[in-house]
């Protein structure tokens, strides 16, 4: 089967140029002016812009949380990811206590097999270090997961101390898997949110008051301290503020293999809006929590000039009204998380591209093209070129859309953007080849998303 997107312009990571699209099958064979596209599917793209479908490398869908669960499963955290342009994630595997990798691999298997309408692959979260666990992080690559993360956070609960960090990172290092982490001091936290509670402090807005943006300096500046030692690669998540990226540029700039990412929230949020009242605050509780203004001005200048090379979601929604509300007396027991896999492109291009702080290049490498060369998809994923995926979103610049829970796809029942308008829309999607998404329409079908066995990853360099 054929079809070719026709007129468009094509934007990579590197330019941009007038260039027909021609796809057989699930790959794209050929982009030049004007190709042969004789018994082929015509879509037309005249007027509109052509770029690679989204890669969401941090997502958290139909994710257990003590009796819960994250509100998205494989089918309605796709469909809305589709809607986004969005055509690939990656999720996190989460190993239980007592449990083996494999097992937590299987398990998330299960979740997603027959419900996928994107392609997914998985990074496995490592809470229990021991030997075992060791041992099997060495055989990961085998299983198509080249990506492990620890947590310096949650203490009690999935947290790593700096030995269990160590070891993890070093026997990455030796598999060729990249170590990501959730760099926050635990410790502290713990301490913070105990003496707030016993005050009698447990409004949403304690919340961020009691994880300062220092806490988070100092873990990303220790876990690098790490990695350094070790010559191991890291890979820091959803870095929120200015202490933690001035500890990846400084160690960047003496060639330490640091690689980071914000998620898009950051950008628009602060800890003013988790400290809206009636409870309302709690749709902001994620951790690391949301900051100041400055702190989103450095967000900014990480993401234009390579400290930060891309932009995720950190994915995991929770039913405000019945599931947030675990925590209406206490912020520590607000389950954690933010929807935002249909948001990602859109707010960033509207405030990135359209706001004049991003050009439409840097948009696609920050939120395709890097995020697969990273994490083991190159040549396969985040760009249009002849070999690749057919993943495709046909963008209309000059369409506008009012995000709203009320017209969203992901299950929950709050958008953190309501009531917000932008400008640029992904109105056609393909994933190899196929139209998924068509305007309103959702064309895609479950079983269709395949797992994506990933390849070793690489050093990173300037992203
Ligand atoms: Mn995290
Ligand atoms: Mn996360």
């Amino acid at each position: 089967m054929r079809t070719c997107i026709r007129g468009g312009t094509v934007v990579t990571a590197a330019g941009r140029f007038q260039a027909d699209v021609l796809i057989k099958d699930e790959l794209i064979l050929a982009v030049g002016a004007e190709l042969d596209s004789a018994e082929a599917d015509i879509i037309d793209a005249e007027g509109k812009h052509v770029l690679p479908g989204g890669i969401d490398v941090h997502t958290h869908l139909d994710m257990p949380l003590g009796e819960i669960s994250s509100s998205d499963d494989f089918y309605t955290g796709h469909v809305a990811a589709a809607f986004g342009g969005t055509t690939t994630h990656l999720d996190f595997a989460n190993q239980s206590r007592g449990e083996t990798l494999e097992h937590a691999i299987k398990t998330w298997h299960a979740r997603a097999g027959g419900k996928a309408c994107i392609d997914y692959g998985f990074h496995v979260t490592v809470t229990d270090v021991n030997d075992a666990t060791l041992e099997e992080i060495g055989r990961l690559p085998g299983q198509g997961v080249t990506t492990i993360k620890l947590l310096m956070a949650y203490k009690g609960r999935v947290m790593v101390d700096d030995a269990a960090l160590f070891l993890a990172m070093e026997r990455a290092r030796d598999a060729g898997v990249l170590t990501m982490v959730h760099c926050e001091n635990g410790d502290v936290i713990d301490v913070l949110i105990r003496q707030s509670l016993a005050a009698g402090r447990t409004e949403t807005r304690w919340h961020p008051l009691t994880r300062p943006p220092q806490l988070e300096g100092e873990a990303t500046g220790r876990a690098i301290a790490i990695a350094e030692i070790l010559g191991a690669p890291l890979y820091v998540v959803h870095v929120t503020c200015e202490p933690a990226l001035r500890h990846i540029r400084d160690a960047r700039r003496r060639g330490v293999d640091v690689t980071a990412e914000t998620c898009v929230q950051y950008l628009f949020f602060t800890s003013e809006d988790v400290a809206r009242g009636d409870f309302e605050g709690a749709k902001w509780v994620c951790s690391p929590p949301f900051r100041a203004v400055p702190d989103q001005r450095a967000l900014w200048e990480g993401l234009r000039h390579g400290v930060l090379g891309i932009v995720s979601t950190d994915h995991c929604p929770f039913f405000f009204a019945t599931q947030k509300v675990l925590g209406r007396d206490d912020f520590s027991l607000i389950p954690n998380g933010c929807p935002g896999i249909e948001d990602r492109l859109v707010v960033l291009h509207h405030a990135g591209v359209n706001g004049g702080r991003l050009d439409l290049e840097r948009f696609v490498a920050l939120t395709a093209t890097n995020p697969a060369r990273v994490f083991g998809l190159e040549g396969r994923k985040g760009a249009i070129a002849p070999g690749h995926d057919a993943d495709i979103a046909i963008w209309d610049m000059n369409r506008e859309r009012t995000i709203s829970a009320a017209t969203s796809h992901s299950r929950v029942d709050y958008n953190l953007y309501e009531g917000m308008t932008v400008r640029g829309i992904p109105e056609k999607v393909l994933l190899r080849g196929r139209l998924i998404v068509d305007g309103d329409r959702f064309l895609g079908t479950p079983g269709y998303g395949r797992f994506l066995p990933r390849a070793l990853t690489r050093p990173l360099g300037i992203l």
